[in-house]
This record gives structure tokens, sequence and C-alpha cells, in this order.
């Protein structure tokens, strides 16, 4: 499958899942506008190395996914300087876990802007440039959460429920523009974003990290294995191919049987 002469610009692609998908697409051809967070020279020697690796172009924007000025400057900057935006994943996240009425308004507050209202305002600058293309892939990483409820999450899960219901209003109104519309819904994955998770929790309990791996998978997944940014990534590039074409406004799950139950 063949990617080359596209353009995909990966929200929150210098860590974990985003990363996994930027690679898997540049695998496929497609030139790569990376954003995110983190250290400076770190980046710069990521984008390099995509560049080297793949033999596609890659660029960074350092914009702040919560803040929908910095979004649509992104998307301007991603056609100009690579000529297009073809592919659009937006993939940004945070995480913060407590109980509802201990749930800071600051945490609630920035995680709606930057997992849900973030979704909207990068397909809002994305989809005339694709209208106009005749062609384009949007694919939104919503989460197990995007389907299901966890207790001490409720700004995450009404996040991730508002991407599945943004995904399937977008996927609606282009329908027949060559353009679609899908989120990924991903259980367990290895990040910084759940390592976090296992380190508060083994301090909370006073256990082991290996232990509370084991026993937080077990609680939600059947399938006791964490999935891959590159199963992930090649699930991204299967969506941006041709054969794909007629799928729009789904949640494809990559949770090992979490939502099944
Ligand atoms: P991660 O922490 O490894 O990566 C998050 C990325 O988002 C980083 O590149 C970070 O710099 C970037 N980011 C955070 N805030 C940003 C902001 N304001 N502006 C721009 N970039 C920002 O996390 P991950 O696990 O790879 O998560 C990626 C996505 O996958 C998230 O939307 C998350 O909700 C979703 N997800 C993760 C899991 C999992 O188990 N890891 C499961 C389901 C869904």
């Amino acid at each position: 499958m063949s990617l080359k002469g596209k353009v995909a610009l990966v929200t929150g692609s210098t860590s974990g899942i985003g990363l996994g998908i930027a690679e898997a697409l540049a695998g496929a051809g497609a030139s790569i506008m990376l954003n995110g967070f983190g250290d400076p020279g770190k980046i710069e020697a990521l984008r390099v190395s995509i560049e080297q690796r793949f033999g596609v172009k890659a660029g960074y924007s350092g914009a702040d996914i919560s803040k929908a000025s910095q979004i649509a400057a992104m998307v301007a900057e991603t056609q100009k300087a690579m000529g297009s935006l073809d592919i659009l994943v937006n993939n940004a996240g945070i995480q913060f876990t407590a109980a509802i009425e201990g749930f800071p308004e600051e945490k609630w507050d920035q995680i709606i802007a930057i997992n849900m209202s973030g979704v909207f305002h990068g397909m809002k600058a994305a989809i005339p440039g694709m209208k106009a293309a005749g062609w384009g892939r949007i694919i939104n990483i919503a989460s197990a959460h995007g389907l299901v409820a966890s207790a001490f999450k409720v700004a995450y899960v009404a996040a991730k429920h508002g991407v599945l219901g943004m995904t399937k209003v977008a996927a609606i109104e282009l329908a027949n523009s060559g353009v679609t519309v899908n989120a990924i819904c991903p259980g367990w994955v290895r990040t910084p974003l759940v390592e976090k998770q296992l380190e508060d929790r083994a301090l909370a309990t006073g256990s082991t990290v290996e232990a509370v791996t084991q026993a937080m998978i077990a609680e939600k997944q059947p399938m006791l294995q964490f999935s891959t940014p590159e199963g992930l990534g090649a699930l991204a590039v299967f969506l941006c191919s041709d054969a794909a074409k007629t799928i729009t406004g789904v949640p494809m799950s990559m949770d090992g049987g979490w939502t099944a139950q």
C-alpha cells in the first residue's frame, strides 16, 4: 500500500501511539508533520530520523492542541510547507484520575480542551482542503473509554465519548466528498500515559509496577497483553488505503476484547 505523495499531520506524535502511527504512515510513504511536546533536541533528532529511515519529508509544529488558534495555524503551516494536508490523525491526549466530587475543575477543562475540542478544531481546519482535493482521511484516536466507562476518569470518558459522536457527524457530512472519518479505540497500550497510571497505582497500593500492571490489564481486558503503537499504526495505514474507502463513521477497536464484554 502506498501513501506516496500524501501529507499526514499526527497530533501528539512525539511519543507513544502518535509516534507509532506517524512512523507507520511514513513507512507507507506519506510525508509527516509531527506535533507534540518534549525536549527540542530529541524532537529534532526524531524528525531527522523519520526523514532518513523512510525517505519522506518530515516537519514539526509545536502547536498546543488546547488552543484553537494554534491548531488552525498548524494546519495552515502544514499545507504551506508540505503542499497539502491529506491525512489528519487527532491523537494528542492526556489523562487525570479522581472521583467526580474531588475532580479539579482545571483538569476537567484541560482534558476536554485537548482530548475533545482539539479534535473538533483540527477537523474544522483540515476539512476545507480535503474537500477541495476530493480525497482525505481523518482518524480520531478515541479509546475503549469512548464506548464504555471506568470510575475516576470522568473527563477522559466524557471527552472520548464526544470524539466518537463528532466522528459520526463528520462522516455523515463528508459522505460523498472523498473524505472518510473514523475513530480508533485502543485498549491498554504501554505508553508514558499509562506508565504514569501504573506508577501512581503501585505507589498507592504499596505494590510493584509489574504486579499492578497484570492486575490493571486483567481488570478490563480478557486478553492479557498490551496493544502496540505499531499495531495501531498498521490499522491507521489500512484506514488510509483505497480498500477502506467506504469505511466511515466507525469506532474501530483494538482492545484485546475489552468492549466485547
Ligand atoms: P503519550 O503520553 O505517550 O503521548 C501523548 C502525546 O500527546 C505526546 O506527544 C504529548 O506531547 C502530546 N500532547 C499532550 N498534550 C498536548 C497538547 N496540549 N498539545 C500538543 N500535544 C500534546 O500518550 P499515548 O498513550 O500515546 O496517548 C495517545 C492517544 O491515545 C491519547 O489520545 C490517548 O487518550 C489515547 N489512548 C491511549 C491508550 C493507552 O493505553 N495508552 C488507550 C486508549 C487511548
